[in-house]
């Protein structure tokens, strides 16, 4: 199976309070597969589909997906996408 680069120590959001932290879990529960895919599907507006690096995740408002934010690997624009969990 592939390596994959920047894996599987992400930043985590400052928030602290419970519910950013079950739904960060959920993110990090998430098969390594799904969560290649997920980084390496995000849309860049220069380069079109990308792989976000540098990403910190970040829960919603709802506390029920959370956000990539992060940047381009290929341009290093600021580039983000929503993951529904
Ligand atoms: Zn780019």
């Amino acid at each position: 199976m592939a390596k994959i680069i920047n894996f599987p120590n992400p930043k985590v959001s400052a928030e602290n309070s419970k519910e950013a932290q079950q739904v960060i879990q959920k993110w990090l529960n998430l098969p390594e597969e799904i969560k290649e895919k997920l980084i390496n599907n995000v849309f860049c507006s220069v380069c079109g589909v990308t792989t976000i690096v540098d990403y910190t995740v970040v829960p919603n408002e709802y506390y029920s997906d959370v956000v990539l934010k992060g940047k381009c690997k290929r341009c290093g624009k600021e580039v983000g996408r929503l993951v529904e969990l």
